[in-house]
């Protein structure tokens, strides 16, 4: 037998005696190995090889302070995005793909839009008022009329983001790059991910879905980062960080950032919120959205400096459950 189908056969092995035993507790009291990995939209800005460096620096100090843990990164060679995507193209008819995808949504197509209206405006009714008066600026404004201004807000913005235009002149909703701007893709290929255990990358999460908690729709289906199941590691977990919303200098982003986050902090800024992501992979923390100066709170818009000022403050106090399952 072959080297590699060996390895296969045991990777499936030990994916299958893990499968069903929920998520086992990290130790604190030893060092654990994590395997960083870099995938590149070469049409977007990235930071730097040194920035990069500096922030795994900073990423292991705060995993340390905030969350408990000591670990050591091994930082794989970086990947290219439309390399990576091809690696996982065997994914792509999987049923579990598939069913991901039929709660994704076609902006450009009428009958997608109107799903998505529908589906909001059912999400608000079952949905506590003091969650959207703490999320929704201006609410009192929007609060007669919640369900049409956060479906124009979600179209809006998304629509500018899949316009914006990258270095090569194409959009970054270009066809070969669509997929790669979906929670399916990131989902399916986190779960089936076996060369590294977390991924950074310069594109971003921004699509049109139903299915989704409220929070995603408050945060008009952007996502920065997240975790999700990986029964081919040690950790049963992998995850993704989505750097674009930290570095585009597109004027959207710009303003959606509303503090600008000074060019020597980025790799500080961005460190802190992976270690946000950190808190689900190693302490199987669950997001929470009421507690203050909570490393477990995510940012609910894109003002990273004030989240990132908001947590060097001070520390949450409170107990974190852990959860059984991602
Ligand atoms: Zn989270
Ligand atoms: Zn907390």
């Amino acid at each position: 037998m072959k080297k590699k189908t060996i390895i296969l056969i045991l990777l499936i092995l030990v994916s299958c005696l893990t499968r069903d035993r929920g998520l086992r507790e990290i130790p604190t009291n030893q060092e654990h190995v994590i395997r960083l990995m870099r995938i590149i939209d070469p049409r977007l800005p990235s930071l730097s090889e040194t920035d990069f460096l500096r922030m795994v620096k900073t990423l292991k100090g705060y995993i340390h302070e905030y969350l408990g843990y000591r670990v050591t990164f091994f930082v794989k060679a970086d990947r290219d995005l439309l390399a990576f995507q091809k690696d996982t193209r065997y994914l792509k008819d999987t049923e579990k793909m598939q069913k991901l995808q039929q709660s994704l949504l076609n902006p450009s197509i009428e009958k997608d839009r109107l799903r998505l209206k529908k589906y909001i405006s059912a999400l608000i009714r079952k949905t506590d008022p003091g969650t959207l008066k703490a999320y929704v600026p201006e609410y009192e404004k929007h609060k007669q009329r919640m369900a049409d201004h956060l479906f124009q807000e979600y179209t809006n913005k998304l629509e500018h983001i899949l316009n914006i235009k990258t270095s090569n002149g194409t959009v970054l909703n270009h066809p070969a790059f669509r997929d790669m701007l979906t929670y399916p893709f990131w989902e399916i290929a986190l779960q089936h991910l076996t060369e590294a255990d977390f991924i950074f990358t310069n594109t971003i999460m921004a699509d049109m879905e139903v299915d989704i908690p409220i929070y995603v729709i408050l945060r008009y289906g952007i996502t920065t980062g997240m975790v999700t199941e990986n029964h081919f590691n040690s950790y049963q977990a992998a995850g993704v960080i989505f750097t674009m919303p930290f570095l585009s200098k597109d004027i959207f982003f710009q303003r959606e950032r509303i503090e600008e986050i000074p060019e020597s902090l980025l790799p500080d800024v961005i460190a802190l919120y992976a270690t946000h992501e950190f808190g689900h992979f190693l302490n199987r923390f669950r997001d929470y959205y009421n507690h203050k100066n909570c490393i477990m709170v995510p940012a609910n818009d894109l003002n990273y400096q004030r989240w990132y000022r908001e947590r060097k403050a001070a520390k949450c106090p409170l107990k974190h459950e852990k959860l059984k399952q991602f």
